[in-house]
């Protein structure tokens, strides 16, 4: 699938986003997966034994804004990821809290990625 956005332009960049300065590596996190469209690391508070965060290198704010041609890349290296880290066999859970009232905290569309002991989202 092509897209014919041009994700050079500015509005996909938001120099005061956590999630861009990672992506532009101008703060460190703890990255395990990356490919030309995604990135994947560590959450820094983690509510389940593996708990990652799987972004799109492009700022859209939610799952609502982020494009198919964005949302098909996260997918793909969701997978990738699941296989790499034999998450199939473990049985594995996707969030995306969309909305303050849902507990989003960061305006950069993002699957939690999440296997393992788990800790509910409820407190947001
Ligand atoms: P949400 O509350 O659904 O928007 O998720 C944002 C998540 O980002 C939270 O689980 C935070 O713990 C996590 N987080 C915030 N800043 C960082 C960071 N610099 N590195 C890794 N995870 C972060
Ligand atoms: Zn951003």
């Amino acid at each position: 699938m092509m897209s014919e956005n041009n994700y050079n332009d500015e509005k996909y960049f938001d120099e005061n986003c956590i999630f861009c300065k990672i992506v532009e590596k101008q703060i460190p996190a703890d990255i395990v997966y990356e490919d030309e469209y995604t990135i994947a690391f560590k959450d820094l508070q983690p509510k389940a034994t593996i708990h990652l965060l799987v972004i799109p290198k492009v700022h859209m704010k939610d799952i609502i804004e982020v494009d198919e041609y964005y949302m098909s890349k996260v997918h793909s290296s969701i997978k990738n990821i699941v296989e790499q880290l034999g998450l199939a066999e473990k049985g594995f859970r996707v969030i995306s809290n969309c909305g303050a009232g849902a507990g989003q905290s960061v305006w950069h569309f993002h699957f939690h990625l999440l296997s393992g002991k788990y800790e509910r989202f409820d407190n947001h």
